[in-house]
């Protein structure tokens, strides 16, 4: 039996595992579980799974929380803010921590669940993509395994089981292609959050489906995947698959091209990350080929998607930038979500911002300075956007 934390256990991400579990009550046990403002599910979350901790990241919902606990017949661990969140990712005998949290935000619950040892199921990827420089070492010094649950990842490193060292040539990653793939560039400035939050073929959360409405989820994952797997950014391409059945590809030495296939879920890649290196057996519906039809490809927009863009040049410079990139994104979408901007303000923004950061960026960037540049990245969109709407009022 495996014990699991959740991080992030009401989202889209964390309730899928949560489903694993509950189909695998012989193979997985809940240790603890901590996410955002819906108390009324972490509440169900908390009877249904008995784990030993639970947390909110609001301090004001505590009360709440515990009130909606009390008529339980066990007493769990409950706490509030940052800290509880960072408590619970440390806590007891889990093994394996999925991070289910959105945005930077999931950084320090992250980097404290390595410090105590546990394995990192990792789907926020936005820990990785501003916090590598100091993530990564710290895998390496407490000797654990930083297993990747997104689903891109996931497919390349099960396609790499078995490839010998310097095998690999390069990778492909798939993308939908987002809500607006089929939409004519001139119609970009208009659309609305609605038309942005229709992803075609997966039901997520609302920050990942407007980052795969702009590509910028793509953009993310090229630099997801420069600090997973080690490649250079030039081995790294994307392809446009507009049925996400094939999850992504890997090219070898010799010209072999390796994917793995499967239907848009989940589910999947979180139980590798979880089950690694075992296979469970599920009773989920396997791929029919036939009735998935014709698999198609073609080359991503550059012009019409200009995240994807702004993300390799982020990663190339490397050091601060990419943290730079993922939290000026994660500015943008929020006042893109809070109707404030327009869909194409969020490159615009991020290309302002990113440009100004060239002048203090360093390769060697400590925990402080990445802390420091998600919250003045954040401080330059909101009034890069000001006067945005000041020229266009
Ligand atoms: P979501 O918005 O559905 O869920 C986020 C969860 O995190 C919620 O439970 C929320 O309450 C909680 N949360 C937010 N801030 C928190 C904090 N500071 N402390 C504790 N909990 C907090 O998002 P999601 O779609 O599940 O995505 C989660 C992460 O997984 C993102 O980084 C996303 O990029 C990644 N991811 C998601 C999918 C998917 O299919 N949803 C696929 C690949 C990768
Ligand atoms: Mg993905």
């Amino acid at each position: 039996m495996k014990s699991i934390t959740v991080l992030g256990s009401t989202g889209s991400i964390g309730t899928q595992t949560l489903e694993i579990a509950t189909q695998y009550p012989e193979e997985f046990r809940i240790v603890g579980l901590a996410a955002g403002s819906n108390i009324e599910l972490l509440a169900q979350q908390v009877q249904q799974f008995h784990p030993e901790i639970v947390a909110t990241c609001y301090e004001e919902k505590l009360p709440e929380l515990q009130e909606a606990l009390q008529r339980l017949d066990y007493s769990p661990i409950i706490l509030a803010g940052e800290e509880g969140v960072a408590e619970v990712a440390r806590y007891g005998d889990a093994e394996s921590v999925v991070t289910g949290i959105v945005g930077c935000a999931g950084l320090m619950p992250t980097i404290a669940a390595i410090k105590a040892g546990k394995n990192i199921a990792l789907a926020n990827k936005e820990t990785l993509i501003s916090g590598a420089p100091v993530v990564l070492p710290l895998v390496e010094k407490y000797g654990v395994k930083l297993l990747p649950a997104d689903s891109e990842h996931s497919a390349i490193f099960q396609c790499l089981q078995g490839v010998p060292e310097n095998g690999l040539r390069r990778i492909l990653l798939t993308a939908s292609g987002g809500a607006f793939r089929d939409w004519p560039v001139e119609k970009l400035p208009e659309v609305t959050v609605a038309d942005a939050l229709k992803h075609p073929n997966w039901s997520m959360g609302q920050k990942i489906t407007i980052d795969s409405a702009t590509l910028m989820n793509k953009g993310l994952e090229v630099i997801e995947a420069h600090y997973l797997f080690g490649l250079d950014y030039d081995q790294i391409d994307i392809v446009i698959h507009p049925q996400s059945i094939i999850h992504s590809l890997i090219e070898l030495q010799d010209t072999s091209v390796l994917a793995q296939l499967g239907w848009p879920d989940m589910r999947l890649p979180l139980l590798y990350a979880l089950s690694y290196p075992d296979r469970l057996y599920t009773d989920w519906e396997p791929l029919d080929l036939v009735k998935a039809g014709s698999l198609t490809f073609k080359d991503p927009d550059h012009d019409k998607y200009r995240c994807m863009q702004l993300a390799y040049s982020a990663g190339r410079e490397g050091g601060l930038m990419p943290a730079v990139l993922n939290a000026a994104n994660e500015q943008a979408v929020a006042l893109f979500l809070e109707e404030k901007i327009g869909f194409l303000d969020i490159p615009r923004l991020i290309e302002t911002v990113c440009d100004r950061a060239s002048s203090y960026n360093t390769q060697t960037p400590t925990l402080d300075d990445i802390l420091e540049v998600n919250q003045t990245a954040r401080q330059e969109v909101l009034s890069a956007a000001e006067s945005l709407n000041t020229v266009t009022a």
